[in-house]
């Protein structure tokens, strides 16, 4: 952990003294007074696996950490494959924070080599399992990893991030492992969490709303990922793949689903930010819906990361059109 230490030099100059009769002595003199401390704090090195979680952490840690992001912008994290180096350099990382629930198929190799301060945010979460009271339809729930090791994956649901309330549960447990990390930033820490906890509240009455519309109409999605949405704001999706934003859907999913666009007079067919449209296309011009794309909030572009948009307004857009499509 590095510490990043400001002085600031005073310095005072000495009185130029002119003889005053005969003008004949000049005299300037550098001394400095005083050295004053204005500030000594901790910054640890910490590292967030992909977006939501580096925004968090961003918006948490603020100055007072030196933050990276691992699963790069514009990549599909249920696709990422960490590099050896990508694993090494986090060696010495002072935190490292994870989505967990299998969302990084990489997590064990990563836990091997950084002795512990490696933390699944996610498992505070109230994670639930894929299941018939909390999922989307049309779709089967496999991971495709290599299946090398022999842990059972993919029966939680990893995207617990875009319930408001879940991620007030992931800020802050990333908050108390700030703290116990880097104890002396505790207050500062604490400011930043409050003031992005009040943004999650806030998000979380507006989506609140939703619970009180009557005779919703269903919601097409292309990927697996809104299940606790649905859980919590009382929103039926429809998911047309599943986990993964590049899996095909088979031909019978696509017919009913196409069915279901037709019987609901469901106007639009969802696609999230990583995917392939081509199918929420051939959807909608079977059924004369149109496409529009709903966030995962799982790949942010570096343009939208530059342009300070954040997990909050994505949670805004994706609520105005859930509005739209639901009524
Ligand atoms: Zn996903």
């Amino acid at each position: 952990m590095k510490k990043i230490i400001y002085f600031t030099f005073v310095i005072a100059f000495s009185i130029l003294i002119i003889g005053g009769c005969t003008n004949n002595q000049t005299e300037v003199e550098d001394t400095p007074q005083s050295i004053e401390e204005v500030s000594d704090y901790e910054v640890p090195k910490v590292y967030a696996s992909f977006y939501p979680i580096w925004d968090f952490a961003q918006r948490i840690g603020g100055e007072r950490i030196d933050l990276e992001l691992i699963i790069p912008a514009g990549a599909d994290p249920h696709h990422f494959e960490i590099s050896a180096r990508g694993l090494a350099d986090m060696e010495n990382a002072d935190l490292i924070f994870l989505n967990g629930l299998e969302f990084e198929p990489w997590e064990n190799d990563l836990r091997s080599i950084a002795q512990g301060n490696v933390i699944s945010l996610g498992e505070y979460a109230r994670p639930l399992p894929f299941g018939d009271d909390h999922h989307s339809h049309g779709h089967d729930h496999n991971h495709d990893h290599d299946g090398e090791d022999n842990h059972e994956h993919g029966l939680m649901d990893p995207h617990v991030w875009l319930d408001p309330n879940r991620a007030i549960d992931m800020s802050s447990a990333l908050l108390d492992a700030l703290i116990s990390i880097a104890p002396s930033n505790e207050n500062y820490y604490k400011a930043n969490f409050e003031e992005l906890k009040d943004e999650l509240d806030e998000l979380d009455r507006k989506y609140s709303a939703l619970k009180d519309i009557e005779n919703k109409k269903p919601i097409v999605v292309s990927h697996n990922s809104y299940g606790y949405i649905s859980d919590t704001y009382g929103i039926e999706f429809y998911s047309i793949s599943g986990m993964s934003a590049e899996q095909e859907p088979s031909l019978r999913v696509l017919s009913n689903i196409i069915e279901l666009v037709r019987e609901k007079n469901i106007e639009v067919i969802f696609f999230e930010e990583l995917a392939n449209e081509k199918v929420a296309q051939t959807i909608a011009s079977e059924t004369g819906a149109k496409t529009d794309v709903l966030y995962t909030i799982e790949g942010m572009t570096e343009e939208e990361i530059q342009s300070g948009m954040g997990y909050i307004s994505k949670m805004n857009e994706n609520l105005n059109k859930i509005l739209e499509a639901i009524q």
